[in-house]
């Protein structure tokens, strides 16, 4: 069965893999056990990160950690008893922060980025996901003169090495763009590259119209019944047994759990967040997203409402939604701009997948032939869903890589 391929997992990743290699003439079934796009797609910040040239770091001074430890921050918060299975893999998150290792991720990282744009654009271009990316950027506000200082000077730096784009703004320059924010900041960088998806999940939904349009299907089922069979892989779906040739693993946090039946065991971890949507009072509005620095919280303009995201929260990845972090948010926000109440009756939670050393996994599952991985792209795999979509196609396809895929190997782990 040359050129057939189960995707397993219809996030922005499974269906941009699925996408290209259809595109490539592949058969392909696409398979998960929710609709498209229900996972971390569905909710997130909707930014597509060109600026998004460093990753997230663990967090390396002890003021920080100290910051961290107390468990009363709003940007990042734990659960206690999950902390015994978080050792590992922070442990290995701190030691690849370390400066030297971090610079040598934040370029593998960069090269991945870079062409985050232009790869959602391959994608959207003539279809009806073009209107969902608005080129408008985000801004990152800030309220310590000092701290805007040096996170100019860091955006100077990320500007000459990456070229990526901003302005930064004064207090008057950030009340000028943003005339109905409430308080006084001292100041903002505008990322200007950036697009803003006013809908995540209709972007989604748009790629995976486009996948079935060409011919791909779309299957309900567990991923959990993978097997290899003599000549194949083989899923149990609601419509039956898929085989084909190659297998995607492209199921975000839950990745783990199916690879290591395979005989791979990543140090996958998940970084849970929220989601709620508000109204705005009277005639405000909120012209692009912006994030609070001092408490790392993104308020994005969407069609649902203005959507508040919130940082980290390390937890199991199944245990009951905790949204402490977005009740510590609200009030702050609702001091930054005149929200209404709330749109949704329940906040939303998802699961960014996140690796040690801030890279997802792209390319072969070890020592299973036929087998492939994409995942691990912790807070910017919206961003980067199509880039690993054409990378990975290239790969099975045998084409020359558009970028040196070895640093993104699961053979480093
Ligand atoms: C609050 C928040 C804000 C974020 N903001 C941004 C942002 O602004 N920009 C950005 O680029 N990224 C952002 N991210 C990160 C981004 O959402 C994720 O990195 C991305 O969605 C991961 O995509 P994925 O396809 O790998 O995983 P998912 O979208 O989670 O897809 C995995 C799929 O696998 C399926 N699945 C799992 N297990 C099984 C199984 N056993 N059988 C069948 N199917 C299964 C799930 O149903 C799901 O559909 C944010 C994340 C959060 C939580």
């Amino acid at each position: 069965m040359p050129s057939s391929a189960i995707v397993l997992g219809a996030g922005m990743v499974g269906v941009s893999a699925a996408l290209h290699l259809r595109r490539r003439g592949y058969d392909v079934v696409l398979v998960d056990r929710q609709a498209p796009g229900e996972g971390a797609s569905f909710g997130n910040g909707g930014l597509i990160q060109r600026e998004a040239v460093h990753p997230h770091p663990f967090p390396r001074t002890m003021s920080e950690l100290l910051r961290i430890a107390k468990n009363r921050s709003i940007d990042a918060v734990y659960h206690p008893l999950a902390l015994p299975g978080f050792v590992s893999p922070l442990l290995r998150y701190w030691w690849h922060s370390e400066p030297a290792r971090y610079l040598h991720a934040a370029q593998a990282h960069a090269r991945l980025i870079a062409t985050c744009l232009d790869e959602h654009l391959a994608l959207a271009r003539g279809t009806d996901a073009m209107p969902l990316l608005r080129p408008i950027g985000w801004m990152r506000l800030y309220g310590d003169p000092q701290r805007l200082d040096a996170a100019v000077a860091q955006a100077e730096a990320a500007r000459s090495e990456y070229g990526v784009n901003f302005v930064a703004l004064d207090g008057r320059g950030l009340a000028a763009a943003e005339p109905h924010l409430i308080v006084e900041r001292a100041g903002a960088i505008h990322w200007t590259d950036p697009f803003s998806v006013s809908d995540p999940h209709a972007l989604t939904l748009s790629y995976a119209r486009q996948f079935t349009a060409t011919g791909g299907s779309i299957a309900r089922g567990d991923a959990a019944t993978l097997q290899r069979t003599a000549s194949a892989w083989r899923v149990q779906t609601a419509d039956g047994p898929v085989d084909a040739a190659e297998v995607v693993i492209a199921l975000g946090a839950a990745a783990g759990e199916v690879t290591r039946r395979f005989g791979y065991v990543p140090p996958l971890f998940g970084k849970r967040g929220y989601h709620m949507h508000y109204g705005l009072r009277g005639n405000a509005m909120l012209n692009r997203p912006v994030l609070d620095t001092d408490s790392g919280f993104l308020l994005a303009p969407m069609r649902a409402g203005i959507r508040l995201t919130t940082g980290a929260e390390f937890a199991r990845i199944d245990a009951p939604p905790t949204p402490v972090q977005l009740a510590r948010a609200e009030p702050v926000a609702r001091t930054l701009l005149p929200l209404a109440d709330r749109v949704d009756a329940e906040p939303w939670m998802g699961v960014r997948p996140c690796m040690p050393d801030m890279l997802p996994v792209i390319g072969r599952l070890p020592g299973q032939p036929g087998a492939w991985c994409a995942f691990g792209h912790a807070h910017q795999g919206f961003t980067l869903g199509p880039t690993t979509g054409r990378l990975l196609a290239e790969m099975m396809t045998g084409a020359a890589p558009f970028i040196d895929p070895a640093p993104y190997r699961a053979e480093r782990f």
